[in-house]
């Protein structure tokens, strides 16, 4: 099999960060180019060869949620964000921004190129099993071959990482799920993470859902779908 290339593009103005990363990204065997500001990334995303954008919040003209935003109009090119603060976190992951992932600043670079190829995998549709399943929990409808979730005849739009909890957690139905397995089974992370991911997640996909939201809080421990209510 032919090795294909990978290209990521990482955007971010601080000349030290973005050669960081790059070299790390390079050493990991993927090929890199770089932006500095947000129109030059939204002219490089346009050319719709990108396998992964990398992207900082904090860019001296466009800022990367609105970088985000716009390139989630017409590309689902997976995007990881860099953020120096956790408060930007519901608002990265959350509706209509629709990154896949974040990371806050300073981070490891070695955990950056494991989230890149824990993005990576999971964009590959490597979840056969699920192509043409569906679950149904009282109102809730998931059809995992279209990616679609409904509350009665309502279509919600859920990032894809906020898809694959809530159908990890239906699909273990009435089992209670660490933060760190739904991290290991949703993200991908073989290491012990940083679990406020799965908390964002679970705020996100409540706010969504609404009533219909079938996800339980287990204190101390994790999260859990409770028994399907009867569909009125
Ligand atoms: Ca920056």
């Amino acid at each position: 099999m032919a090795s294909q290339t990978q290209t990521v593009l990482v955007v971010e103005d601080e000349s030290s960060i973005a050669s960081f990363v790059s070299l790390y990204l390079k050493n990991a065997g993927y090929t890199v180019r770089t932006a500095a500001n947000g129109t030059e990334a939204l002219t490089q995303a346009a050319k719709g060869d990108l396998t992964l954008i990398i992207l900082d919040l904090m860019l001296p003209d466009i800022d990367g949620i609105e970088v985000c935003r716009r390139i989630r109009k017409s590309s689902d090119v997976p995007i990881l964000m860099l953020t120096a603060r956790d408060e930007d976190v519901d608002k990265i992951i959350g509706l209509e921004v629709g990154a896949d992932d974040y990371l806050t600043k300073p981070f490891n670079p070695r955990e950056l190129v494991a989230r890149v190829k824990s993005i990576l995998r999971r964009a590959t549709p490597d979840r056969r099993e699920k192509e043409s399943a569906q679950l149904q929990h009282g109102d809730l409808k998931i059809d995992a071959g279209r990616r679609e979730v409904r509350v009665g005849e309502e279509e919600i739009q859920l990032a894809p990482k906020e898809f694959d909890l809530l159908w990890e957690l239906l699909d273990h139905k009435g089992l209670v799920l660490t933060r760190d397995q739904l991290l290991e089974r949703v993200w991908g992370y073989t290491f012990a993470g940083d679990t406020r991911t799965v908390d964002v997640h679970v705020r996100q996909l409540r706010r969504k859902l609404g009533d219909a939201s079938p996800i339980v809080t287990v204190w101390g421990v994790g999260y859990k779908v409770s028994p399907a209510r009867d569909a009125a």
